[in-house]
């Protein structure tokens, strides 16, 4: 006879984000009877806030055709990029791997599938983000919830899980108005970031308490704060095409991105910034870490510098309104504080010595990292449940048996661009599939 209550759903999904939605979708329609228990009143809060509200769903990088979007493709997007679902893995770092399984089992094409049978058209923009054609994370969500309005589903708001326990052959689910009970649980309650969503770490604790090991969560994709005070007086400024690296005391780059940066109250922000970041969420303790941006990616130090040289011996100008050619005036102005070089100093005053920092500045603006906005800003949470402990072909606990887990619980953080939603979509896919199958 089995002990488990008469109650019990085949499948509880705990979290009604982005992997929590497609995972309790796919349990009911592999047949599964399936709850979906999210702690806010609507499902997918940040989802909305996503992509400034226009939802990067995935990245084109990552797809097999590109016939597999029917919106435009922005013509500076070079299909030559697609690379299949290495491009996502590559995006993740060393969890990359990890994420095969469930990339193979829903990947970039289908996963854009899913979405355009719902009606959203998607498009390609020139740096492969694939957004929703109205730029509006709201089609997105209605999307998801429409899909899995129609499997069947049962989805109930304003229920926050307080832990999990083995009860018998089931779980039990503890919830204020009383415990629900099931087969399989699917934990998928996100991270740490953006905690005004929803997300404050439940799923660590949940996930510990049976036993899981947490690899340290950190902040990810959040804009750094730098020591130099001069920089927050740039607010506002953004630039669109520089390099942004991160480095430690020795060594290559830990981090490198070309992308858009812009400088904020803080500190500095924009894709590239929120990319290298990365570095700064696994520093090791007492490491200092320092950002340095070139200005110039396509120029070499040499020909920078000889271009200088050049401009300075001609006419009287100031090397400030020389060097304002290729950047905002008030930047360079920064520039010349930052090197020492007198705001009124012209071209012919300019030692070589002046200009060989200048130059230097313009290659490598070295600004030492004074930490990060935090989880409040982060757009991801690095670290979370150990992947070791998680079986990459099913999402299922190597530990706990019937315990899955999909989304940014695990131990996974990718770059900007998608990549985060991608994970998610996937990893929720297989978790939601793999709960239904048979023990
Ligand atoms: C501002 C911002 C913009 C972003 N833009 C993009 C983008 O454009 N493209 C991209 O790829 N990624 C983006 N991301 C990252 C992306 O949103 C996440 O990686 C993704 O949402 C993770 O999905 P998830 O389902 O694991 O977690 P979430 O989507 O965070 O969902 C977790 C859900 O679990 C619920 N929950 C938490 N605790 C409990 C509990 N105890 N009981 C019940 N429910 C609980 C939460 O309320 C939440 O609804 C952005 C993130 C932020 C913060």
């Amino acid at each position: 006879m089995s002990d488990r209550p008469a109650d019990a759903y085949d499948v509880a999904v705990l979290g009604a984000g982005a992997a929590g939605l497609v995972a309790a979708t796919r349990a009911a329609e592999c047949g599964a009877r399936t709850v979906l228990l999210e702690k806010n009143r609507k499902p997918g809060v940040k989802i909305l806030i996503s992509g400034g509200t226009r939802c990067n769903v995935t990245n084109a990088r990552g797809l097999r055709r590109i016939e597999s979007i029917t919106g435009p493709v922005d013509p500076g997007f070079d299909p030559k990029l697609l690379r299949g679902v290495r491009a996502i893995q590559d995006a993740f770092g060393p969890g990359g791997p990890f994420l095969g399984p469930a990339l193979r089992r829903l990947d970039v094409d289908r996963s854009a599938r899913l979405f355009e049978d719902e009606g959203v058209t998607l498009k390609v923009e020139a740096n492969g983000k694939i957004f929703p054609l109205s730029d509006t994370a709201v089609d997105v969500l209605a999307a998801l919830t429409r899909r899995l309005g129609r499997s069947g589903a049962e989805a109930r708001y304003l229920a926050p899980a307080k832990g999990i326990a083995r009860d018998g052959s089931s779980f039990r689910i503890d919830l204020p108005d009383g415990p629900v009970h099931a087969r399989r649980v699917v934990l998928a309650v996100g991270g740490r970031s953006f905690p005004g969503c929803g997300t404050t770490g439940d799923g660590y604790a949940i996930a510990k308490a049976l036993g899981h090991s947490i690899v340290e969560v950190r902040p990810a994709l959040v804009p750094l704060k730098v020591v130099p005070e001069w920089v927050p007086t740039l607010r506002g400024l953004s630039l669109p095409d520089v390099v942004a690296s991160v480095h430690g005391s020795t060594g290559p780059a830990l981090a490198q991105r070309r992308e858009a940066i812009l400088f904020t109250h803080t500190g500095l922000s924009g894709p590239a910034i929120l990319d290298v970041s990365r570095a700064e969420a696994r520093r090791a303790e007492g490491d200092r870490l320092e950002l340095r941006i070139d200005f110039h990616p396509d120029v070499p130090r040499e020909e920078l510098d000889r271009r200088l040289q050049a401009e300075a011996r001609r006419g009287k100008a100031a090397v400030a309104t020389l060097l304002s050619a290729d950047l905002p005036h008030r930047l360079a102005e920064c520039i010349l504080d930052h090197c020492g070089v007198p705001r009124s100093r012209t071209g012919p005053d300019l030692s070589r010595a002046e200009r060989v920092k200048l130059v230097g500045a313009l290659k490598g603006l070295a600004l030492p990292i004074a930490g990060t906005l935090g989880f409040e800003k982060a757009e991801v949470s690095s670290g979370g449940v150990a992947l070791e402990e998680v079986d990459p072909k099913t999402m299922q606990s190597r530990l706990v048996a019937g315990l899955f887990f999909a989304g940014e619980v695990l131990d996974l953080d990718g770059l900007i661009g998608g990549y985060n939603f991608q994970a998610a979509w996937s990893t929720g896919w297989l978790a939601g599939e793999a709960a239904a199958g048979p023990a």
